[in-house]
């Protein structure tokens, strides 16, 4: 029996499953498909995000370097509210080839990592967890102590063990145009419901625009309004889900969910690998497969360092659905240097934003 079979090889899955093994953990990681495809998601990070990737990868994953957004309330052509840093905010990375090092970070590690197996079945004993997987091969049932439900937002392991739904399911829309751009400032639009669309210069990657909304409000028609309005066309469009709001229990007896499938992402961003990393590392810290019991420890760990952060991102979050006039105002006093961290909302209060503020 394996200490802990890890359902999804995203950022979540593959970072749980290295630390895990770096403790001396036998894990074992099934993906569905091909590792990193199909792409759903931005890869616009804080500069935190490589810190968890091998430093010789460093380099290859790295796109480009942003050093602030431009708030418009309209499209591109209505005026521009900028928000920066002297130096970087953020970085855009190649998003399949990071679920490939973190993957091969997690092997080489000693995790034992099998794409193409879809797991179809978790059933919890009392004293193990049977998992089932069809591969080319067929079909096969391997057990373990615990199970880490790693599988993305609409995770069949939460549903398998009746864990809660995160509370809303946005649905995110991305194209590309393949034209290099190194600008260093990405492109926020609050003009579509609850959330707001994008553009992001990939350097040579070229240029991605995107936007998420909830579900039922004509994504695809805002993604060409959007488009239409920048004069480009694009190419390669692809979409998924983000969950916002993390249900109130993501454990149960033997079974434990991360990253997405927890919806330990940013309620004002979507953004979700940095924190389903850390989710990770907590959960490798704190979850001995002997004593489920653990289990709690984790629920505790990744709640504190993460509750606070999720529940002041739902409020910056409301911002978005006020009323222009107010909108106008708000952006026109905070416009200009920040000294926010990209993935923490309580930077808005630091000393450094404060800092910031005044020294306008
Ligand atoms: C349009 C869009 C843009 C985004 N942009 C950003 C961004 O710029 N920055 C950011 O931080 N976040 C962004 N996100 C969110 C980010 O993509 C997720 O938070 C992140 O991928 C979560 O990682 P994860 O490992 O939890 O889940 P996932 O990356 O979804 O990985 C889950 C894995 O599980 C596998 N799987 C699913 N079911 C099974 C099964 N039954 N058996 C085996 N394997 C299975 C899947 O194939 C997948 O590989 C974006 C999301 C969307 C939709």
């Amino acid at each position: 029996m394996r200490d802990v079979i890890v359902v999804g090889a995203g950022p979540a899955g593959s970072r749980y499953a290295r630390r895990a093994a770096q403790e001396g953990l036998d894990v074992l990681v099934f993906e569905q498909g091909t590792i990193g495809e199909p792409l759903a998601c931005s890869g616009h990070v804080s500069t935190d995000v490589l810190e968890y990737v091998p430093e010789e990868d460093r380099a290859t994953l790295l796109q480009n370097e942003i050093r602030g957004a431009r708030f418009h309330l309209g499209g591109p052509n209505s005026r521009a509210y900028p928000f920066y840093k002297d130096g970087v905010v953020s970085q855009v990375i190649d998003r399949v080839e990071l679920d490939r090092v973190l993957a091969g970070a997690a092997s080489d590690d000693g995790a034992t990592v099998r794409d193409g197996h879809t797991v179809t079945a978790v059933n919890e004993r009392d004293d193990h967890v049977a998992v089932t997987v069809k591969g080319d091969s067929g079909t096969e049932t391997h057990q373990a102590k615990l199970v880490a439900g790693c599988d993305g937002p609409q995770s069949r392991v939460r549903d398998a063990v009746g864990l809660p739904d995160p509370d809303e399911l946005l649905h995110g829309v991305l194209g590309f145009d393949p034209d290099p751009d190194d600008g260093d400032f990405v492109d926020v639009h609050l003009n579509v419901p609850r959330f707001f669309a994008w553009r992001i210069p990939r350097g040579p990657a070229g240029v991605e625009y995107g936007l998420a909304t909830p579900p039922g409000e004509s994504v695809g028609e805002r993604f060409d309004t959007l488009t239409d309005a920048y004069g480009v066309e694009t190419e390669r469009r692809c979409s998924g889900l983000i969950p916002i709001g993390p249900p109130n229990s993501v454990t149960s007896e033997r079974v434990f969910l991360l990253g997405d499938a927890a919806a330990q992402t940013k309620p004002f961003t979507g953004g979700g690998i940095r924190y389903g990393m850390t989710a990770a590392d907590h959960a490798a810290r704190t979850i001995d497969p002997d004593r489920p019991v653990t289990l709690a420890d984790y629920e505790d760990a990744w709640r504190s360092e993460l509750g606070r952060e999720i529940r002041l991102g739902a409020w910056v979050r409301r911002g978005y659905s006020l009323p222009e006039a107010i909108q106008r105002v708000g952006l026109r006093l905070f416009s200009g240097k920040i000294g926010v961290h990209m993935d923490e909302p309580s930077s808005l209060f630091s000393r450094e934003q404060l800092r910031a503020l005044f020294s306008r």
